[in-house]
């Protein structure tokens, strides 16, 4: 039986939380984190006692506060016992789930590397690969290979949170969602996507193809009322089909872009295309899709608070920084049963907002978008950190430009940006607005104040020219011997 078919199996016999959550619900994807807690809650005895309530009925940030570091006890004592990998580390380190009261307890159990996981892949396993529903490979941005496994629960808890997430931008039935990613190979999302909407009655329809001819119809003949993909695709779907047809016609209601940062400029360029919001929706492939999801006020993304703990780390000294602060995004699984990751480091920087939200969510703390990879900086001048996202909103300002890439390189002492800009309307009047636009990017004006970096240079290739690749490099160092680490 394939993986798909025992998954469905699965769901025909267990009831989604996804469809408890009532019609009309205001904020689905909170009202799905307060089923979860309640349940759990008439459940364990240690979680109502940690809460002190006699009934949960409206939960609130400290209920839920006791509920996730009840679920993070939980998940350490199932990792101890059917991971070797942290069997081992925590008796090294003299660890237990009773160290876990409070929130400051959490630093003291050991964070995990990303590379931990890419090297000792099968430690990390906690269940028997004949007990995995699928099994897939990511190699993300920084290209070690990390092997993930998914039990069947672990599948159904991932169309849970998509199908609440996708109840969260506001799908109902009779809505469809066109499902649009190309060239992923590793795994496919479109499975996932696929089976909520079947679950919750929504239509849906795949097309993978980078042809955007063939996605324009695909979304026209399915009757979609819903897109999701990846920004820089639906961008390019956007630019290129914009010019030739009217995409409000299409009657989209909402647009959702996942698995890459979404630019300011390129959500604008796409909303006034559109007629629709762009929402951004979070996700790492070693946690899931949906692991933060934006409300209609685009302003944080609400987390997955019931499936993940959040927190936010100084990565010099490893110590929490408050809500509202900046640093290193660290996660833990707290109901994973195939690869259950312990205070993962996603070398993300972000910070958490404390709730409430001004959509009415009330106790769900809210993601500040990741703003770049530690491992993707590359300093330039006098030490300033530049990254892939730093130049989106300069660079796509201008309609014209589908897409581009930086290249780094060494101009005598100074460093040079080299800025390689796929057009079909190149000009020097563009050349300029572009450069203009960069050198006002505060890492830039400081670099060329001190004289340590040289003007951008812009160079322009024609629309095609430059092979849409997912996860492709939008910056490339060409400097030698040049220290890229932190
Ligand atoms: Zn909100």
């Amino acid at each position: 039986m394939g993986a798909w078919d025992s998954m469905k199996m699965f769901i025909i016999r267990r009831r989604l939380l996804a469809n408890m959550i009532p019609e009309g619900c205001e904020h689905p994807l909170e009202e799905w984190m307060s089923i979860k807690a309640r349940m759990t809650f008439k459940k364990n005895k240690e979680l109502r006692e940690r809460i002190g309530k006699r009934v949960l009925d409206e939960v609130t940030r400290g209920d839920f506060n006791e509920y996730q570091l009840f679920r993070f006890r939980e998940q350490m004592r199932y990792v101890q016992k059917e991971s070797p990998y942290y069997r081992n580390k925590f008796k090294e380190l003299d660890v237990t789930p009773d160290d876990i009261r409070t929130w400051d307890d959490l630093e003291r159990i050991p964070l995990t590397e990303p590379l931990d996981l890419a090297e000792n892949s099968m430690y990390f396993f906690a269940a028997s690969r004949t007990k995995m529903a699928t099994e897939f490979t990511t190699t993300g941005t920084t290209g070690h290979r990390k092997f993930i496994g998914y039990t069947v629960n672990d599948l159904v808890s991932k169309i849970d949170i998509v199908a609440s997430a996708l109840k969260e931008v506001g799908m109902e039935p009779g809505d469809s969602l066109h499902v649009m990613f190309p060239l992923v190979s590793a795994w496919d999302p479109s499975l996932i996507m696929v089976g909520a909407c079947k679950i919750l009655g929504y239509g849906s329809s795949v097309c993978s193809e980078n042809d955007i001819d063939k996605q324009y119809s695909t979304i026209k003949e399915s009757g979609s009322t819903y897109i999701i993909g990846l920004p820089s695709f639906i961008y390019r779907v956007t630019v290129l089909m914009g010019d030739r047809i009217d995409l409000r016609s299409l009657g989209i209601k909402r647009i959702i872009s996942t698995s890459e940062p979404l630019s300011e400029s390129m959500r604008h360029t796409m909303e006034d295309a559109w007629g629709c919001k762009v929402i951004d929706v979070w996700g790492m492939t070693e946690f899931g899709l949906a692991c933060a999801v934006e409300c209609e006020e685009q302003n944080g993304l609400h987390t997955d608070e019931a499936n993940l703990l959040f927190e936010v780390i100084d990565p010099e000294t490893m110590r929490h920084v408050p809500d509202g602060t900046e640093g290193e995004l660290v996660i833990t699984s707290l109901n994973a049963e195939g690869t259950p990751l312990i205070r993962y480091r996603t070398h993300d920087i972000a910070a958490m907002l404390p709730p409430p939200c001004d959509c009415g969510a009330r106790f769900n703390r809210r993601l500040r978008k990741p703003s770049g990879r530690m491992d993707l900086q590359f300093k330039i001048g006098m030490g300033h950190k530049i990254y892939p996202l730093l130049f989106d909103d300069a660079v796509f300002a201008d309609k014209r430009i589908v897409d581009y890439q930086v290249k780094i390189s060494k101009d005598g002492f100074r460093d040079l940006l080299t800025f390689e800009v796929e057009t079909d309307s190149p000009s020097d009047e563009l050349k300029g607005k572009i450069i203009d636009s960069v050198c006002r990017i505060m890492e830039v004006e400081q670099g060329l104040e001190e004289d340590l970096v040289s003007r951008p240079v812009v160079e322009f290739v024609p629309t095609g020219s430059m092979e849409y690749a997912v996860k492709a490099k939008k910056i490339i160092d060409l400097r030698e011997n040049y220290d890229k680490k932190e």
